[in-house]
């Protein structure tokens, strides 16, 4: 595709990703128009919204961390940028992040993290139970030791979200509710169409671009059985005037081995998360339910006064090396997806990207570990 006869773009899905590349390429002068069978519904609107590339990083995976530090490094403008284009708050914070251990076993796996990272050059400052205590009030006595990460950050999800969508509208994008049923170079066909223009059931474009979360393996052959679904169950608790107010960081840790993480929202926490391989399963467990309020409880004992306001299931669209797939699939089509757990972390360099490719320009650096040529596919 010649970069200057890209003039129309079509984008299926309008989770942060979508919404995110819909935004800047109606911004940069493109003809958008972003399909989406159900908006609200995919896993950026669960999703717990850490920023955290450094936290979440583990020897083996550096290419991953190399593009979520790239991608964490756009986040301030990105979300200034954001801010002013719609008119409403982006949902960044910037107060950082706790990793911390209570049993000896989980203390010991921080050692190896914070090792890791002072390899790498990183900002980790390590703490005891009591400094913790004095940075987080809320933090309980099984609290024995930790790491600050201050570059670490978070967003309120669907604050973002809600910024994203008006910041692509002010930008002139069209959105349409519908299924994506078939994509071709040039076409996308439509069925189950919601909104107001029920008449047409083709969008005409010039490049595709699929950001269709866990579900992007059903509109594209190379990618077929390449994204899988992984479920995540994770829940949000409102504060109330009897309990000790939430803490300002994300917390996070291993709790007897498993992960467990509490990241600010305005009016309490969102608590995640589960992670099964067990397909589009869309219900919540008790027992997932269980496990996520016994291990944020034992980090932050004063959450058993909040509320439970919500349960929510939501799949993470996989790959087998955790890294994104981002580039040209052929001619017309681009892939934005596979995300899986990183999806606003990585949502300022995804649309980076996407923009440059559309541009014929060559992508970021650090975005070449996720291009489709490494499943042999050479666009
Ligand atoms: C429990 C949980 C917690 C998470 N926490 C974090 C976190 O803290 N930080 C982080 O960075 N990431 C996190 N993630 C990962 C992040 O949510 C995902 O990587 C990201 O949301 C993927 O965004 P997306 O836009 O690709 O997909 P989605 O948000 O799933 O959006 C895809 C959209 O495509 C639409 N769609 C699908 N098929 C079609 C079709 N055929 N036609 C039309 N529309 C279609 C869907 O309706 C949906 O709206 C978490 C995920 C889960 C499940």
């Amino acid at each position: 595709v010649s970069e200057s006869r890209v003039e129309r773009v079509a984008v299926v899905g309008g989770g942060v990703i979508g919404m995110s590349v819909a935004w800047r390429a109606a911004a940069a002068g493109y003809r958008v128009c972003l399909i989406d069978e159900a908006p609200r519904s995919g896993a950026s609107w669960v999703a717990g919204g850490m920023l955290a590339p450094i936290a979440e990083a583990w020897p083996g995976e550096e290419s991953l961390l190399e593009l979520g530090a790239a991608s964490l490094r756009l986040w301030p403008e990105f979300a200034e940028r954001l801010a002013s284009e719609s008119g409403r708050p982006s949902g960044l914070r910037t107060e950082g992040t706790l990793v911390v251990g209570a049993d000896s076993a989980d203390r010991a796996e921080l050692e190896t993290l914070a090792d890791y990272l002072k390899r790498l050059g990183w900002t980790v400052i390590r703490h005891s139970g009591r400094e913790l205590r004095g940075l987080e009030p809320s933090l309980g006595p099984a609290v024995r030791g930790g790491l600050e990460v201050p570059g670490d950050l978070a967003v309120d999800n669907r604050v973002a979200l809600a910024a994203l969508r008006s910041a692509a509208e002010a930008a002139g994008a069209e959105f349409v509710t519908a299924r994506a049923q078939h994509i071709g170079p040039g076409a996308v066909s439509l069925s189950d169409r919601h909104d107001d223009d029920a008449r047409s059931s083709t969008v005409d474009c010039d490049v595709v671009v699929i950001a269709a979360g866990a579900r992007s393996g059903a509109l594209h052959s190379t990618l077929r059985g390449r994204i899988r679904p992984v479920k995540g169950e994770i829940l949000r608790v409102r504060s109330r005037g009897t309990a000790l107010p939430p803490p300002r960081r994300t917390i996070r840790g291993p709790v007897h081995g498993r992960q467990v993480y509490l990241v600010p929202r305005d009016d309490g926490l969102v608590i995640g998360a589960t992670q099964y391989e067990v397909g589009f399963d869309t219900e919540v467990t008790v027992g997932g339910v269980r496990d996520l309020i016994s291990d944020a409880e034992r980090l932050v004992p004063g959450i058993a006064e909040y509320a439970l306001a919500e349960t929510s299931v939501g799949f993470r669209p996989s790959t087998e090396d955790n890294l994104p797939l981002l580039g040209w699939l052929e001619p017309g089509i681009l892939a934005a997806t596979g995300h899986h757990r990183n999806g606003f972390l990585l949502a300022p360099i995804t649309a980076d990207a996407v923009l440059g490719l559309l541009r014929g320009e060559p992508p970021p650096v650090e975005v070449k570990a996720a291009d489709p040529s490494r499943w042999g596919v050479s666009g």
